[in-house]
Parts: C-alpha cells; sequence; structure tokens
C-alpha cells in the first residue's frame, strides 16, 4: 500500500486488490473492475436505444448488484429515469476495499450524473422504518410519485419493525433430508451434500426475511404519503428452476418465501389496481449473483445450465434479462402476459424442454474430473470473479488503486 499526495487534508491510500476467495464470496473487490462491469451493462442497455413508453420516476430496493442493479441501470440508461436506489454495503474504511455494490453504484451514479440524470442513493437497513421514512422524503421532495417500484433484495436477516425481533432466512429443504450432487465451487470439487430438513422456526424465519412483508409495507408507506402514480408498476423476482433443484429451491425454505411473496403480489397488484397499475412478480433465470452462490446445489446446475445455453446461442445474465423484461414485457404497448399464478415469466429461455432435457441428461454424468468437459464452470467462475470486479477485460489489476470511491448522490 502507497500513500497517494495528501488532498484537502486526506490522505489517500492505493493499493494493489486481489481477489480474496473465501468458500462462495469473495472479501475483496475491485474499484476499477466493478466499474468497468457496470459500465459494460449500461452500454449494453443504451445500444439497444431507448425503452418506449419507459418509467420516468423509479425506486429500486436492493439496487446495488445483480437483478436490482440491472433494473435501475435498465431504467435510467434504457428509459431516461430518476432512480432512487436503496441497497446494503459496506463502504471503503480504513484501507480496506468496500463491498462490490458500493463500486457498482458510485459507476451508475457517475455515468447518470455525467448524463444528467438524477440519481439519489441510500445505504442502509430497506427492512427498516427510518429508511423508508428517508426514502420517502427524497422521492416527495426531488423526485415527485413513482411509477415503478423494484423489490429485488436477497438478505440473510431482517429485523420486523413492528415486534423488533430479528429473523434469519436459511436455504433448506422441508420435510426430509435432501441429498444431491454439490459443486463446492472454490475447490472444484463435486461431492455429495446432505441438507437437514428445516425447522418450523427456520421456515417462519425465512418467510419474514424473503416473503412479501417488507414488500407490502414499502407500498403500503409510499401510498399513505401519495407517492404511487398514476398506472404505477411493481415487480419482485422469484426462481422457479428445475425439479433437480426443486428440494432446495421451491419446496425448501426459500420456495415457502417466494410463495408468501407470491400471495402478497395479488394483495398489492389489487392496491395498484386503484390507480390503473399493477404489482406482480417476475420469474428470472438462473444466473451468478453474491445471493444465488450461497444456494447449496445451484451452482452445478447453472455452470450445467451455462454450457446448454450459450451452446443454443440463449445465454443471458441479469441485465440481458431486465432489458428483455423491460422492453418486451413492461413496455411492450400490450398487455402483460402472464402464468396461471399470474407471474411473468422471464426463465421462459431456460425452461425450454430442449435445454432442460440436456441439463437433464449431462447432470448424472458430472464429477469432479468431468467438470470443465460436461460443464461451462470456467464461465461460472469468470462470472463470479466478475461480481466482485476481477477479470474485467482493460483493467490493469497491477496497478495501485484507491479504494476510497465516493458515490455521487449518496443521501446521508
Ligand atoms: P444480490 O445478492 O445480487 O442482491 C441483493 C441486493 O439486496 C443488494 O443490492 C444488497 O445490497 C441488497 N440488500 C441486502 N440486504 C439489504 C438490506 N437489509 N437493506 C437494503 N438492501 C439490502 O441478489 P440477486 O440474486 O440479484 O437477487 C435479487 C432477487 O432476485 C431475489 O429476490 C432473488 O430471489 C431473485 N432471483 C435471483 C435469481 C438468481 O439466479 N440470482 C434468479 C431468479 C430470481
Amino acid at each position: 500500500m502507497a500513500l497517494l499526495p495528501a488532498g484537502c487534508g486526506q490522505e489517500l491510500r492505493a493499493m494493489i486488490i486481489k481477489p480474496k476467495v473465501r468458500g462462495f464470496v469473495c472479501v475483496t473487490a475491485h474499484p476499477t473492475g466493478c466499474a468497468r462491469h457496470v459500465q459494460q451493462q449500461i452500454e449494453y442497455v443504451k445500444a439497444k436505444g431507448p425503452v418506449r413508453g419507459g418509467p420516468r420516476n423509479v425506486l429500486v430496493i436492493g439496487a446495488s448488484t445483480g437483478y436490482g442493479l440491472a433494473s435501475r441501470i435498465v431504467s435510467a440508461f434504457g428509459s431516461g429515469a430518476a432512480t432512487l436506489g436503496v441497497f446494503f454495503e459496506r463502504p471503503p474504511a480504513e484501507g480496506k476495499p468496500a463491498t462490490p455494490g458500493w463500486y457498482n453504484t458510485a459507476a451508475l451514479a457517475a455515468a447518470a450524473q455525467r448524463e444528467g440524470l438524477f440519481a439519489a442513493s441510500l445505504n442502509g437497513d430497506a427492512f427498516s422504518d427510518e429508511l423508508k421514512a428517508r426514502a420517502i422524503d427524497i422521492i416527495r421532495t426531488d423526485m415527485g410519485p413513482l411509477d415503478l417500484v423494484v423489490y429485488s433484495l436477497a438478505a440473510p436477516r431482517r429485523t420486523d419493525p413492528v415486534d423488533g425481533q430479528t429473523y434469519r432466512s436459511t436455504l433448506k429443504p422441508i420435510g426430509a433430508p435432501f441429498t444431491a450432487n454439490n459443486l463446492d465451487t472454490d475447490r472444484k470439487v463435486i461431492a455429495p451434500i446432505t441438507l437437514e430438513p428445516a425447522t418450523e422456526e427456520e421456515i417462519r424465519g425465512t418467510v419474514k426475511v424473503m416473503g412479501g412483508e417488507d414488500w407490502e409495507r414499502w407500498l403500503e408507506q409510499l401510498e399513505a404519503a401519495g407517492l404511487l402514480g398514476e398506472g404505477c408498476l411493481s415487480v419482485a423476482y422469484d426462481y422457479v428452476g428445475p425439479e433437480v433443484t426443486w428440494p432446495v429451491y421451491h419446496y425448501g425454505t426459500i420456495g415457502r418465501a417466494k410463495q408468501h411473496l407470491r400471495e402478497t403480489a395479488r394483495r398489492l397488484d389489487a392496491l395498484l389496481k386503484l390507480k390503473r397499475g399493477a404489482a406482480f412478480i417476475s420469474v428470472n433465470k438462473a444466473v451468478v449473483t453474491q445471493a444465488s452462490s450461497a444456494i447449496p446445489v445451484v451452482p452445478l446446475y447453472i455452470s450445467i445450465l451455462f454450457k446448454v445455453m450459450k451452446a443454443a446461442g440463449l445465454h443471458e445474465d441479469c441485465i440481458h434479462q431486465i432489458d428483455r423484461l423491460f422492453r418486451t414485457r413492461l413496455y411492450h404497448g400490450s398487455a402483460l402476459v402472464f402464468d396461471d399464478e399470474g407471474r411473468v415469466r422471464m426463465d421462459d429461455w431456460e425452461m425450454r424442454p430442449d435445454i432442460q432435457r440436456q441439463v437433464k441428461e449431462i447432470w448424472p454424468a458430472v464429477t469432479t474430473e468431468t467438470i470443465d468437459a460436461l460443464t461451462d464452470f470456467a464461465g461460472y467462475q469468470e462470472n463470479f470473479l466478475q461480481l466482485f470486479g476481477f477479470g474485467l477485460p482493460g483493467v490493469d489489476y497491477a496497478a495501485e488503486v484507491d479504494p476510497e470511491v465516493p458515490i455521487p448522490g449518496l443521501r446521508t
């Protein structure tokens, strides 16, 4: 680490930042790499031209990484929207890099500023009423009624403002143990894993954290403040996936939470219908994010899926999914098309019978020795490192970089 010349009485620390992977997380992030990653996503959206009839005033809850970040990018750079992004990220401190969502947001906000787009950000606990009140204040003062609210949180815990208790979410099967092949992405080893079933308390905790309660609280408080505009849409994200993951996902604790999210969507839809708007769930495809890399069995499935979907010319990452969601579904000029459970299906390509048949054929044959031949683990790993700003083309990773990057438009 070296000291850069002091500016305004402040010493800036520059350092070489390398990936430090611990299990399914990387504990470092590269500011320049994250900025490059965000810029690539912005360029992808801009190259497609404006989203006609897109939103003008957007709140994204969970806006700094994954699907929420992509939603904010498409809103701002595809639709020219003013955005407020809410997230929970660790800022840089004492020479330690921030978490990637901090750097992503810094890059997004700087790009928005260059284009004259309003982009305010709030870093804090979205589950708290205090943060909701601060968001409402910003929306009332600087934005006006919203026409899109995206709910894209993935969190390990939530303190319920009503009972003051902290609940934890778990990723476990319900009713019976589940054994399946699991890929240890850090060690590149495939071995069976047995997950014990969740207790009632763990199921309840996961529903409290990842269900729809907080989404509903956001919309109720925005409605009470008169900040849901005419025609306002609100979307939350869900995942279904193939049978091989159902015991841990669809029928597991997280699936129970998503069921609650779907029930909530129906209530919120009734609320927004009064304004000729709508609330609904979009089922998105499996992608590599910080949230999905923590789910047992899923990284192996994603590695196989990537191989099959790339070969079919159907590969998509968060930005491709959300860009397609906006352009072909939400702002397409025609009525939204739902499945029989009232959900928009952006996992349509992933769930195509020909894609799933191939995944199913490959699944039992994959071993530690055949990972590279039968799956796109290299693509998985590349994606994973890029989440933290590593492995981006055109970034000099041998150069020292200042981890202290401010977020323009960050409200305190
Ligand atoms: P992610 O981990 O990339 O993003 C989570 C976001 O939530 C980040 O912006 C983070 O800062 C924010 N956050 C977490 N706790 C917070 C808190 N207390 N207060 C404020 N912000 C907080 O996750 P993701 O994979 O993009 O998931 C987003 C949604 O999409 C989830 O509902 C997930 O189930 C769904 N989904 C994900 C996939 C997938 O494959 N990753 C597929 C389909 C649907």
